[in-house]
């Protein structure tokens, strides 16, 4: 088994975890096996619960766990299989030791950062190892060296490379290298710094990945490559892409980093073959065709909030060689002026996920939009759920419906928890989550999308399409396509009179890779270009 740790300097948001995804793609094309995972040092045992003004978008895993959105980059970009094994936290660290010494399992002992919890983390990298048959295991290690929360995790992968052999182990610093303006030049010193706090820990970086504006010159390599101790051919240029993060992959074989890890970890593989990666990049970057698509959200000032679903319509685009813009919505306004005139312009319009109240009238009101002005559309999980609410309001007769999150009161939650979700206190990874089976209804645009009976799809809610309402909406014309096979719980919705009206209670962003395209978006999107 071979060791990639990836640690990052000088500042966050640096795109670690873009890094070792893209290196992933690259060692993968080489044929090895690998899995990745990320150590997170908060002190939330999971970002579930958190705010995505904190944190961006909660990533699920088919067994349910909620991950780092960094995991996101980790399936789209390998095909490794992930668990909730794969993102350990100190969170979930302080939670094991606290619960094992209140058990008296440490004898007597005093319980110390230095070796507890070092070792629980080494324990973690060992179990992830043996659990997966893999070649090579890719580590991010999140924050920025120096911040005193990641100590613990540095001074960890410090020991596991002594123990397991710095012949099987790489390090891999990513690193800012800024180009100041009025002094027209790439300023080294940050980077100098950040590997010197490195050096002070026991860690010497294999190779730096250098995050650049402007090509690295040439003094700036031998610069970096004297003063952190790097030979030179290890000072790796990874420049901000202009068009795609598709691009990384590409750009990082360029520099041979994949040729230096495999180099220095004694694995003897051909070099890659990117043919079909670069034919995906091609498309995305000059596609044929343009359309536009209104996401109606509410988290709109933040990128990372809707990650998975920006990823899975440019997957999808590029299936059909089309590029898609994206015109944000904000649902509020839709609920303040005129929709159409906000709407317009949109060839499609989506509505992703969320939770509170703020915003849902406005994503009612792009349903009804879409549905009555034959607008192709795409509902996920709240997506639906508000779909469901706006035909029940103005097809079904059922003035005021609602979901009982927004509306306790209301005289018909078309959507309502679930008798085993009412008594559920903790936040915390209490949700429908992770994987479920769902069976789809022959002849519906669902079926033809997947071309599959039974499909497996990840979830994150707690509410559920209330079946009370079920029969006398089927009535009024509501295409129920999806539903679980044992429990009976609604999973698809769509219209049948209607270019593309599908709305899911799952989340399929979660499970669309370049080149394999998501069924429902790749249906979405080609209902965008009239197919
Ligand atoms: N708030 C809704 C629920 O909990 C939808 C959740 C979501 O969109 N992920 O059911």
């Amino acid at each position: 088994m071979k060791y990639i740790f990836i640690t990052g300097g000088v500042i966050s948001s640096l795109g670690k975890g873009l890094t070792a995804a893209a290196l992933g793609t690259l060692l993968e094309h080489r044929g090895l096996k690998l899995v990745l995972q990320k150590f997170d040092p908060y002190l939330n045992v999971d970002p579930g619960t958190m705010n995505p003004y904190q944190h961006g978008e909660v990533y699920v895993l088919d067994d349910g766990a909620e991950t780092d959105l960094d995991l996101g980059h980790y399936e789209r970009f390998t095909h490794c299989r992930l668990t909730r094994k794969n993102n350990l936290t100190s969170g979930q660290i302080y939670e094991n030791i606290i619960a094992q010494e209140r058990r008296g399992d440490y004898l007597g002992k005093t319980v110390q950062v230095v070796p507890h919890v070092t070792d629980e983390i080494k324990k973690r990298i060992r179990s992830v190892a043996s659990d997966q048959a893999a070649d090579i295991i890719i580590t991010e290690i999140g924050g920025t060296t120096g911040d005193i929360e990641g100590l613990p995790f540095l001074e960890a992968i410090r020991q596991f490379a002594l123990e397991a052999g710095h012949e099987n182990v790489f390090f891999m610093h990513v690193t800012l290298v800024p180009y100041i303006g009025v002094a027209g030049e790439l300023k080294t010193k940050p980077t100098q710094q950040s590997v010197a706090k490195l050096r002070e820990i026991g860690i010497m970086p294999n190779a730096l990945i250098c995050r650049c504006e402007k090509p690295l010159t040439r003094e700036a390599r031998q610069k970096m490559s004297l003063f952190c101790n790097v030979p030179a051919d290890a000072v790796i240029e990874e420049r901000d892409v202009e068009h795609s993060i598709y691009e990384v992959p590409l750009m990082l074989q360029k520099e041979s980093l994949d040729e230096l890890v495999c180099r220095h970890l004694r694995l003897h593989r051909p070099p890659p073959r990117m043919a079909a990666w670069r034919a995906f990049v091609r498309r995305v970057i000059q596609p044929k065709h343009r359309r536009k698509v209104a996401v109606v959200g509410k988290y709109l000032e933040l990128k990372d909030a809707y990650k998975s679903i920006y990823e899975s319509l440019t997957h999808a685009g590029a299936f059909h060689d089309c590029g898609i813009d994206i015109m944000n919505i904000d649902a509020e306004e839709l609920e303040k002026g005129d929709p159409g005139a906000l709407l317009r312009g949109a060839d499609g319009i989506l509505v992703p996920g969320g939770f509170g109240h703020r915003g849902v009238e406005g994503k009612i009101i792009a349903a009804g939009y879409a549905r009555r002005k034959k607008v192709p559309y795409l509902g996920l999980c709240l997506g639906m759920q508000v779909a469901a609410v706006e035909f029940a309001r103005s097809e079904g007769d059922l003035a005021n419906a609602n979901s009982a999150e927004f509306d306790e009161k209301t005289p018909h939650p078309v959507i309502a928890l679930l008798d085993e979700q009412k008594n559920v206190q903790n936040k915390g990874a209490s949700m429908r989550l992770g994987a479920w089976p769902c069976m789809l209804i022959k002849g519906t645009k669902a079926a033809r999308a997947y071309r599959q009976t039974i499909i497996s799809e990840r979830h994150r809610h707690r509410f559920e399409f209330n079946n009370a309402y079920r029969t006398r909406l089927e009535q009024k014309g509501l295409v129920f396509s999806g539903v679980s096979p044992r429990s009976n719980l609604v999973e698809i919705i769509e219209l049948k009179d209607h270019p593309w009206f599908v709305a899911c209670q799952f989340h399929p962003e979660f499970q669309s890779k370049p080149n394999y395209p998501h069924p429902l978006f790749k249906g979405f999107v080609g209902a965008l270009l009239g197919k």
